[in-house]
């Protein structure tokens, strides 16, 4: 029987982690198939306070997780399949591993959306990315396009500039929602060619297994052209995992947990930190500072309940 078990290993997690172990809870923490979260795919984080001159966001997980098992967090690789939170203690399996559990802090955090088209899935690995960081580097001397209008298909289009010789940004309104400072970036970059008003409505070519072009919508004139690119990168913002407790916690309409007083969720006993439950600020320091405070209710809620 666990005191807490944390699932997701982002910053969130970690954070949670730190503050658990710290108060002898022995945490359980469960990393998931996208171990480290959204920090382990980005490159310099110049906001996270402590580090005047940024850091590798990979690194700045690495040392959270460093962190959290020197206090004695205990790490679990690989995904949680199923929860069962109508009784406690709660139950979980990870793969063929069954755990109970007084506590869970929910850390699982959010994931690129897609835009939803066949080729576009057909074609995620082979051309398509969701993540810059990871992929811009086979796209050295090529074209390339990054859909979306805010900080993350900013951010993901002045990273491709180090590569690509062309960043198309293919913006569905003619304004951006990026941060100024970002959206200043962009538009003093001479490699970013922004296409207005435009919709990517497929992407070519699915028989060939790679990507030779996007074919494109103006939603202001209805005009349709072609645009020749070597890879296709979807920058649209992110979706909570939270498919795993539908029906059990509440939730608002897309999908994000629902939380009150601090971290609690609809379920005593269950907490959310991080992306998982914040829709509005989604930075690595509120996704750790809403870790620290999940552990604390945790702790609050296990002493409450030993009387
Ligand atoms: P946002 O929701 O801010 O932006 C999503 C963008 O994608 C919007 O421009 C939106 O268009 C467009 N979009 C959404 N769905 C579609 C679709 N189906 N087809 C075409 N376009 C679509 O998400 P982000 O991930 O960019 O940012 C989320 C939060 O994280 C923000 O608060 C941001 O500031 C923060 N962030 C900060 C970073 C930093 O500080 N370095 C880096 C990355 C994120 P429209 O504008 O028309 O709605």
């Amino acid at each position: 029987m666990r005191n807490v078990v944390i699932i997701g290993s982002g910053c969130a997690g970690l954070t949670a982690a730190i503050y658990a172990a710290r108060a002898r809870l022995e945490p359980l923490v469960v990393r998931g198939h996208e171990a480290g979260g959204q920090l382990s795919l980005t490159t310099l984080v110049e906001n996270y306070p402590g580090f005047p001159d940024g850091v590798q966001g990979p690194e700045l997980i690495e040392r959270m997780q460093k962190q959290a098992a020197a206090f004695g967090a205990e790490f679990r690789e690989g995904d949680v399949t199923r929860v069962d939170l109508s009784r406690r203690p709660f139950t979980l399996e990870i793969g063929k591993e069954h755990v109970e559990t007084r506590t869970l802090i929910i850390a699982s955090g959010a994931s690129a959306k897609m835009l939803g088209l066949e080729s576009e899935r057909r074609l995620l690995g082979h051309g398509v990315s969701t993540c810059a960081t990871c992929d811009g580097y086979f796209f050295r001397g090529r074209e390339v396009a990054v859909v979306g209008g805010g900080d993350t298909a900013a951010e993901e289009a002045l990273f491709l500039t180090r590569y690509a010789t062309v960043v198309y940004l293919i913006h569905r309104r003619d304004q951006l929602r990026a941060s100024k400072i970002m959206a200043d970036r962009l538009m003093h970059n001479e490699k970013i060619k922004p296409i207005w008003n435009t919709v990517v409505t497929d992407v070519l070519d699915v028989a060939r297994n790679e990507v030779t072009a996007a074919k494109l919508r103006n939603v202001r004139t209805g005009e349709e052209s072609v645009l020749p690119i070597a890879g296709l990168f979807i920058g649209i913002g992110h979706q909570p995992n939270t498919d795993l407790f539908r029906g059990q916690l509440e939730m608002n309409e897309v999908g994000y947990l629902k939380t009150h007083d601090g971290t609690r969720t609809s379920v005593a006993g269950v907490f959310a930190a991080g992306d998982v439950q914040d829709h509005i600020y989604r930075q690595a320091i509120t996704a750790a500072g809403s870790g620290c405070m999940a552990a604390m209710d945790a702790e609050k809620f296990l002493e409450a309940e030993q009387g």
